[in-house]
Order: structure tokens, then C-alpha cells, then sequence
């Protein structure tokens, strides 16, 4: 058995009724917490490692609910388009990937999620390029270099140009294949243990590149196998014109016919949503990633994430993919998640406590793991982030919510997964970064060659 205690600490503990130790300790034991609460802790093994957390802000691991890893070797492109247009811009360099290049991508990925303080992330893959090799496996295999609790997603578009879809026909994939594809990839990795690393959802990319006969059977796929379900819903105004022509209903009403409701299924964005929409959201237990800077960057809108959280919807937030999110950093989703809340709504939208619940004990609920991850309570897993506020970017600011919300992002002390040390002063411990810059670098100009894109 292994010990650590740290200590010295103000303790966010994000529990049920926000329980706060200003000079605080916890304890692990291998993977699990085993004491959380004021002052120093009792009864410590005498082989405890011992960490001195004063100065420091111990949370919860941030949650990130939506993301396409294998984008950030493809940022920075279209940067001034809409979604439709920056989509149509980067479908044809999406083609060109293969497993080698999304295991580097999604390496790159998930290591500066780690860097930022997260410890669990989805991904939303749709990209299978027929010759391409396992790029599913590409990127589980990404998750275990770098250390991160993963549950990716089994995507999928079948709705190419020739069929009405926006992405074009070398990018999609048969509806059969699709579905074997799936319940292999769930069958092969899903694992429902509490502290498991590794679970599968099904994911459909969005209205306007799957049909509708996929999302029927995605959905009876996945409720055969007990394993959630997640898709892009109501990002953009284009997306609700695309829906209206061809549906004659709103994406909410789409997806409702098809069965894509539920307490197993979450959705990306959800921006433009009328009050039914909301109430239909809340009525069918339905969940919600909300991605305030992809939004922004594509100019999208901004979710009405007050309103979905007054109405009793879980709400998540989401890096999103990292070529509409260029610094994929979760805690920066917790600023700009309150940033905008409050742009949109006035300074009582939204609290800085309610935004790092959001960043954490929300993304728990969405990926159907609040009973394991998102607050440091004993019983659960440690999964950690120590966040150093005694530097001249945080000092004077007494709210040590506030400072890590609101102010710069501070410097990264500890970041424990499922209790391994994944991040340390800033450093991962898992591999060598500066390879890895290396590495994402030859992969992007490669791809970019490929492509022809640049
Ligand atoms: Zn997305």
C-alpha cells in the first residue's frame, strides 16, 4: 500500500454542500482518497510521502467533456471562418490522418490537458479514413503514455455531399461498417470497474453529416451494450436552418424522434435552445458540454448555461476540438464559461464556485462517473489537482477560488490520476515533452504536406 499526505493547503473539496478547509489535508492510499478535512491529519504510515501544499489550492481534477484530439496537429487553420466554413476547410486535411499521426496528435492533446489540470477527458473521434489504420487505438494508446483517465468515443459521419451531408463523400463511412466498428471498439475496451481508465461512448458526429438511420441504430446499439451516448446538438444558427429545411422540426425535436434523449447522452454546445428546448433537456435527464471557447472562436453564440443548470441539466464544460480551441486548457473553459455567463446575463450569472463545479463535479455527472471522480471526498478517486497561488500572479488575491477562476493560470505544483503523479511543477512525469514538441511538429508539417494544405 502506498501513502500520500498532503497538507498545508486550502482544500476545495466540491462536494454536495461545498465543503472548504482553509488549512487543510488528504490523504490517499493508492488510488483512492482516504482522509480529507482541517489541520494535519491522524494516524499517518510511518512511509508516508509527505507533500507541504501551503501556498497551494488543492481541487478536484478538472473534468473536459468534449474534445477531437487528433485536431492539434491541425491548428491554427481557417481562423476567421463560421463552423460550416472552417469545417469545409479542414474535412479534406482530416482525410490524409492516419493511426501514427493521431497517436502523436492526441499525445499532444491530452498533455496539455494534463499540464492545465486535467485529469479525465472524453474525446469525440469521427474520422476513419479507410486506409488509416486503428486510429481508436491510436489515441487509447495515447491516453496510456501520457496517464489520463479516457473515455473516448466511437464517432462516425455517414452522410456525405452526395447525400445533402457538409462533409464530402472520402470522409464518411458505411452505416455497416459503422456499427461493427462500434460494438468491436466496446467490446474490446469498455471497462465499467469504479476506478476504471478506460470507458466507451458511441458518438455520431452531428445532424448535418449522419443520417438519420444511424443515429436510430447508434442509439440501440449503445443501450444494448449500457454505454453512453454523445453527439454535437444546436451549435450554430446553420445548423437550426439545416434542421428546419430538411426536417421541419428543431435539432432538439430531431434527436427526441430518434430516440437520441436521455440520461446516458450528452450533448456538445447546446447553444441555441428555446425554452422547450431547455425543458426537454431537463425532462429526459439529458446532459450538456458546454464549450464557451470554441464558441467564441467560431463565433457560435453562447449556451444559456444558467438556464440549463436552474432547470436541473447537468452542464459539463468542454476544451472542444483543438483546431476551434487553440490553448485547450480546461481551466481556461472555467473562465470563459463565467466570462461569458456574466457578458450575456450580468455578474450575477454565474459564481466562481459554480464555475469550477462545472469544471469538475459537472463533468463527472456528464460522463456518468459522479459517484468516482469530481470532489475530493473520502472513498472517491484521487484524482487531483494542486494549484500554487503564492506566486506574484495570484498573492494578493485572498479567494483562492477567485485567483485560480479569475486571475492567470497558476502555476501546476501536483496533478494526480487515479493516485499516480501524471504533473509536477509544471513538468508531465509520464513522458519527455520536448520530444514530444518534436514530434507533434514533424507529424503537423507531414499532414500538412499530405494535404497540400499549406
Ligand atoms: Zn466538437
Amino acid at each position: 500500500m502506498s501513502t500520500v499526505v498532503l497538507d498545508g493547503a486550502h482544500i476545495v473539496t466540491v462536494d454536495a454542500v461545498g465543503s472548504e478547509f482553509a488549512d487543510g489535508h488528504l490523504v490517499v492510499t493508492d488510488n483512492r482518497i482516504t482522509a480529507v478535512g482541517p489541520g494535519r491529519p491522524r494516524d499517518v504510515p510511518a512511509d508516508a510521502r509527505h507533500v507541504d501544499a501551503s501556498g497551494c489550492l488543492i481541487t478536484p481534477g478538472l473534468v473536459n467533456t468534449h474534445h477531437h484530439l487528433y485536431q492539434w496537429i491541425t491548428r491554427g487553420l481557417a481562423v476567421d471562418a463560421t463552423l460550416f466554413g472552417w469545417l469545409t476547410t479542414l474535412y479534406p486535411v482530416w482525410g490524409r490522418i492516419d493511426a501514427d499521426l493521431v497517436h502523436t496528435a492526441a499525445s499532444g492533446g491530452l498533455t496539455w490537458l494534463a499540464k492545465t489540470g486535467c485529469t479525465t477527458t472524453t474525446d469525440h473521434h469521427y474520422v476513419f479514413p479507410h486506409d488509416g489504420g486503428d486510429v481508436l487505438h491510436a489515441e487509447i494508446a495515447a491516453a496510456q503514455r501520457v496517464g489520463l483517465r479516457f473515455h473516448p468515443t466511437r464517432g462516425s459521419m455517414d452522410l456525405g455531399q452526395s447525400k445533402g451531408g457538409l462533409p464530402p463523400d472520402n470522409v464518411v463511412e458505411d452505416i455497416d461498417a459503422i456499427l461493427a466498428a462500434t460494438e468491436a471498439a466496446v467490446d474490446a475496451y469498455h471497462d465499467t470497474s469504479f476506478d476504471a481508465m478506460l470507458r466507451i461512448g458511441v458518438a455520431p458526429c452531428s445532424p448535418f453529416s449522419v443520417t438519420g438511420d444511424l443515429l436510430k441504430q447508434t442509439a440501440d446499439l449503445a443501450r444494448s451494450k449500457g454505454v453512453r451516448m454523445h453527439t454535437h446538438l444546436c451549435e450554430t444558427l446553420d445548423e437550426e436552418a439545416f434542421c428546419q429545411d430538411r426536417f421541419g422540426c428543431s435539432p432538439v425535436e430531431y434527436v427526441e424522434s430518434l430516440g437520441w434523449l436521455g440520461p446516458d447522452v450528452w450533448l456538445a454546445h447546446a447553444v441555441h435552445l428555446s425554452d422547450a428546448a431547455i425543458a426537454t433537456l431537463a425532462a429526459t435527464g439529458t446532459s450538456v458540454a458546454h464549450c464557451p471557447t470554441s464558441n467564441a472562436r467560431l463565433g457560435a453564440g453562447i449556451c444559456r448555461s444558467r438556464d440549463l443548470r436552474d432547470a436541473g441539466v447537468s452542464v459539463g464544460l468542454g476544451v472542444d476540438g483543438a483546431a476551434s480551441n487553440e490553448a485547450c486548457s480546461m481551466l481556461e473553459e472555467a473562465r470563459h464559461a463565467l466570462l461569458f455567463a456574466r457578458a450575456r446575463g450580468g455578474p450575477q450569472e454565474l459564481t466562481v464556485r459554480h464555475a469550477l463545479e462545472m469544471a469538475t463535479m459537472g463533468g463527472a455527472q456528464v460522463l456518468g462517473r459522479a459517484d468516482e471522480i469530481g470532489s475530493l471526498q473520502v472513498g472517491k478517486l484521487a484524482d487531483l489537482a494542486v494549484w500554487r497561488l503564492d506566486t506574484l500572479a495570484h498573492i494578493d488575491i485572498a479567494d483562492p477560488v477567485a485567483a485560480l477562476v479569475l486571475g492567470a493560470p497558476p502555476p501546476l505544483d501536483l496533478l494526480m490520476v487515479n493516485g499516480r503523479t501524471i504533473v509536477e511543477k509544471d513538468r508531465l512525469s509520464t513522458i519527455d515533452e520536448d520530444a514530444l514538441a518534436r514530434e507533434v511538429g514533424t507529424a503537423a508539417r507531414a499532414l500538412s504536406e499530405r494535404a497540400g494544405a499549406r
